[in-house]
């Protein structure tokens, strides 16, 4: 079951001058930053109530994120919804002819299960699954 929006995922070219941006003119505090090598992105978090912004800046070319700008430029990149059962929920899009890019969750950003689905079978938005690392039932 789908819980809340987890995160929005934005895309920068340099994560100091964005991390300025979000701490001076919006006034938010930055919660830490990670290295997420799985995704070859430099990640910030902040927090807007129970919603994370979670900035992205790529470590490679060959990044997802680096692609992404080449492509679009900066902008909102994904939209991540919190989950209670990722293993579940990637079972019940499937089924609902929704195409995964990851058919096992991986490792994500703050030791979360992610899992990214299809933008091209989601309506045009780049869907992030998520969940807590420590909860996923294992068998
Ligand atoms: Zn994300």
């Amino acid at each position: 079951m789908i819980e809340q929006i987890d995160h929005l995922g934005i895309a920068v070219h340099r994560l100091d001058d964005a991390v300025e941006y979000y701490e001076k003119a919006l006034g938010l505090h930055c919660l830490g930053r990670e290295e997420v090598v799985s995704q070859k992105v430099n990640t910030a978090f902040f927090a807007v109530g129970e919603v994370h912004l979670e900035l992205l800046e790529p470590t490679s070319e060959d990044s997802p994120i680096a692609k992404f700008l080449k492509k679009h430029g900066p902008g909102i990149h994904h939209i991540a919804f919190r989950v209670d059962d990722i293993d579940g929920q990637l079972n019940t899009v499937k089924q609902a002819g929704v195409r995964l890019i990851h058919e096992v969750p991986i490792e994500g950003a703050g030791a979360k299960l992610v899992a990214f689905l299809d933008p091209k079978t989601t309506q045009g938005v780049l869907t992030e699954l998520c969940q807590a690392n420590r909860e996923r039932p294992r068998i």
